[in-house]
């Protein structure tokens, strides 16, 4: 008789001293706990060997570089060896799995529970119904996914999702398949992460990516690390951080919480040598106050007169408006939306004036804002104050969470194709691709929630749990008539289903793909192989390509696409590319060169791709949050043994908490001013329009975190984020500032 699964306890919490170093040992035996505890000693080492090495394959975590030089042994973190011992472990969910175990059963244990079940094996279908998944053939899942997409009145009802995972040869296949088929629904998580840098940097400098190298990190005099906690999300980014410092430049660190991995960092391959500062200045900003602290640092540079005339005056345009708007600017203002005393702010100023080899990094924690595509055009407006593009050492540096999400968009997953990219489409694969603009990952959640689209097929991700509006997007979910996901692991997006529902299963980045290669590219626009070398976890996976080259067979057997001839040998995938995407010539040699190549990148080369070929300075009016009495402005982050909305634990180390995961994180002095005590278990209200949603049963947590702002975790809090609040101009959820109340719970 199989053991019912009993509903989880909330996990106790154990606090400790959050560390001021990040790195180290810790890291180290982290690490190997995971990818040699949990894959195995032998299959974890030989895992790990061949981990970000040239003739290896690409981490499946983020999107952080790989030296173009020599390359440790060692070439990957904590959170790398994280991320490969999900892949490698040998637990599987097999047919007899979802036998065992309903859908409505497995929706009640924790996503933590959930991912460390082990790797899918067989196709499994949910018929309408039904309680349980159940084993089909591919070709009958094909044929089943072909069926739904033909009962459609048109194929802008069906959506076709991309998670960062996808290789470049996938996601160009993916996105063929979807134009082939008359949609541009090809929303992704880009639209959910960066797609405010890509926007906002779009507008100002002409293209919508990161601009610096790897090594422009050893020319930099000052680096500023805003909105991002790199220690957890990009941990080997400490190393270029350690090398810059090494190399005598100043780091100014911008952040509400004062994480770990901005502090100080001991390498943990070098034993000998102790740990390094890294942060000069920390500013502790409040939620949102980036803007308002970027424009104090304007007028800081103004006031001392550290401009770059020459620079400006050849190189910008709308300089005027701009200095003329920073110049009206109040600095009570700027300190009261910022938080941050003025003279901090004129002390950054000053190292920025003291340089043109400034680098700026962020993530999530700028783009996830109403105002994100302000936050990063301030960004911009600043280093052109100081002439700091197109230089060794200068420029900007949007650090990618997820390992391909670059490529993804690089290869045509957009919602928003540009024309030139279709007629080049067009030509050299004899389809007639649509012009009308797809739905993102916002729409297309009110789409199946309004029934405009009525079929959801997923390449990778964890959409239900990625999302804003959980409450919300479920039930967009729900009323698909089909919901489909490639997976390699079990997840809640799989509970949360449409009328019928099929999970595929496909190859990991670590494994044998019949011996074919793939590419990615990385945050700084370097495309390189990645070869999975072990055996694949169940000879009845099927790699990303194959899916979706036999998924087109089926669906459009007339198409003068020969899908499955592309899938066969993925030179002929990367050739058809090199004839679509610029600066991907020569695609195949080009690729499998020692660190395969870097895509042109105008700024990077002293050229700015707007319409005038200048940068464009930009004005934002300074927010300031107005929050009602007992009001909270709540941002969502990661825990250290997260990766986006896969668990690996519940060990936040570098926040000393561990454990329960529904934690709310307040000041002190706020819990005091509510009337509520640490350890408290409360409610949270979010406030939007008029509109209010609840989470339940959190727990007080007092932190370091500026006065009437709130931390807490995703996915846990997404339920709070309201799908409406977004990002202008990106349509990005707002998942970092949502207005939020604490309630005693009954
Ligand atoms: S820094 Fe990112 S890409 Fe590099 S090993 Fe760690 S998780 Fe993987």
């Amino acid at each position: 008789m199989t053991k019912a699964l009993t509903i989880p306890e909330p996990a106790p919490l154990v606090r400790k001293e959050p560390p001021s170093v990040a790195g180290g040992l810790p890291a180290v035996v982290s690490g190997m706990k995971h990818a040699l505890g949990q894959a195995g000693i032998v299959r974890g080492a030989r895992l790990l060997r061949t981990l970000n090495q040239f003739d290896g394959y690409d981490c499946p975590g983020c999107a952080w570089p790989d030296p173009d030089g020599e390359r440790s042994v060692f070439e990957f973190c904590e959170n790398g060896a994280k991320a490969i011992a999900e892949e490698g472990t040998p637990l599987r969910v097999a047919p007899e799995f979802f036998a065992r175990h309903s859908v409505a059963e497995l929706a009640a244990q924790s996503d933590l529970w959930l991912g460390k079940q082990g790797r899918l094996t067989h196709p499994m279908v949910l018929r309408p119904g039904a309680s349980h998944y159940a084993p089909l053939p591919w070709d009958e899942a094909f044929a089943l996914v072909a069926d739904k997409l033909r009962s459609l009145k048109t194929p802008d009802e069906a959506v076709f999702y991309t998670s960062g995972r996808t290789s470049n040869e996938a996601a160009f296949l993916y996105q063929l398949f979807a134009r082939a088929l008359g949609t541009n629904n090809l929303p992704d998580c880009s639209n959910m992460c960066h797609e405010s840098s890509g926007t906002g940097l779009s507008e100002t400098i002409g293209i919508g990516k990161g601009t610096v190298r790897l090594d422009d990190f050893l020319h930099a005099r000052v680096i500023v690390v805003i909105g991002q906690n790199p220690g957890t999300n990009h941990p080997r980014m400490l190393t270029a951080l350690q090398q810059a410092k090494r190399a005598g430049a100043k780091i100014v660190s911008v952040n509400p919480l004062r994480e770990a991995g901005l502090l100080r960092f001991k390498h943990p391959q070098e034993v000998f040598k102790g740990a390094t500062d890294l942060t000069d200045l920390f500013l502790q900003v409040r939620i949102n106050g980036d803007v308002a602290l970027l424009q104090g640092l304007g007028k800081a540079l103004f006031e001392s007169k550290a401009v770059d005339e020459s620079f400006v005056r050849d190189r910008t345009e709308n300089y005027l408006n701009y200095s003329a708007h920073i110049e009206r600017s109040d600095w009570a203002d700027i300190v009261f939306s910022s938080g941050i005393r003025e003279e901090s702010i004129r002390e950054a100023a000053a190292l920025l004036a003291s340089t043109d080899r400034i680098i700026f990094c962020w993530a999530m924690g700028l783009t996830q804002h109403e105002n994100a595509v302000d936050n990063v055009r301030e960004i911009v407006n600043l280093l052109l104050l100081r002439g700091a593009f197109g230089k060794p050492g200068a420029g900007v540096c949007p650090v990618r969470g997820h390992s391909n999400v670059q490529g993804d968009r690089t290869m045509g997953i957009w919602e928003k194709p540009k024309p030139a990219f279709l007629d080049a489409l067009d030509k050299a694969t004899g389809i007639s691709a649509p012009r009308k603009h797809g739905l993102d990952t916002v729409e297309a959640i009110h789409a199946l929630h309004d029934g405009r689209a009525k079929l959801f097929f997923a390449l990778g991700g964890n959409f239900v749990s990625a999302t804003p509006d959980t409450d919300y997007t479920a039930a967009a979910l729900r009323r698909a008539v089909l919901t489909a996901h490639v997976s390699t692991k079990l997840n809640r997006s799989h509970l949360v289903t449409g009328e019928t529902a099929l999970i595929l299963p496909c190859l990991g980045r670590t494994e044998r793909d019949g011996g074919q290669l793939v590419t990615t590219e990385n945050s700084m626009g370097v495309v390189q192989t990645s070869r999975g070398r072990m055996p694949p976890a169940s000879e009845h996976l099927l790699s990303e390509p194959a899916i979706v080259a036999r998924l087109a067979e089926k669906t459009l057997p007339s198409s003068k696409v020969r899908w499955n001839w592309l899938a066969e040998d993925y030179d002929r995938i990367r050739d058809l590319i090199a004839q679509v995407v610029p600066g991907t010539e020569n695609y195949n040699e080009r690729a499998r060169r020692h660190g395969g190549f870097y895509l042109p990148n105008g700024p990077r080369e002293g050229k700015f791709l707007t319409p005038t070929g200048k940068a464009r300075f930009t004005v934002h009016d300074l927010t300031r949050n107005q929050l009602k009495s007992g009001q909270f402005l709540m941002m969502t982050v990661r825990s250290h043994d997260q990766y986006n909305t896969t668990l690996y634990g519940l060990d936040d180390r570098y926040r000393g908490l561990k454990g329960d995961r529904r934690v709310v994180l307040l000041n002190a002095e706020d819990v005091d001013a509510l009337g509520l005590r640490e350890d408290q278990r409360v409610d949270l209200v979010s406030h939007f329009r008029g509109e209010t949603r609840t989470a339940q049963n959190f727990r007080i947590v007092a932190y370091d975190i500026p006065r009437g702002c709130a931390c807490t975790y995703f996915p846990e809090a997404n339920a709070l984020v309201p799908a409406r609040h977004v990002a202008r101009g990106s349509n990005t959820p707002a998942s970092k500032s949502v207005v939020i109340t604490v309630e005693q719970r009954a």
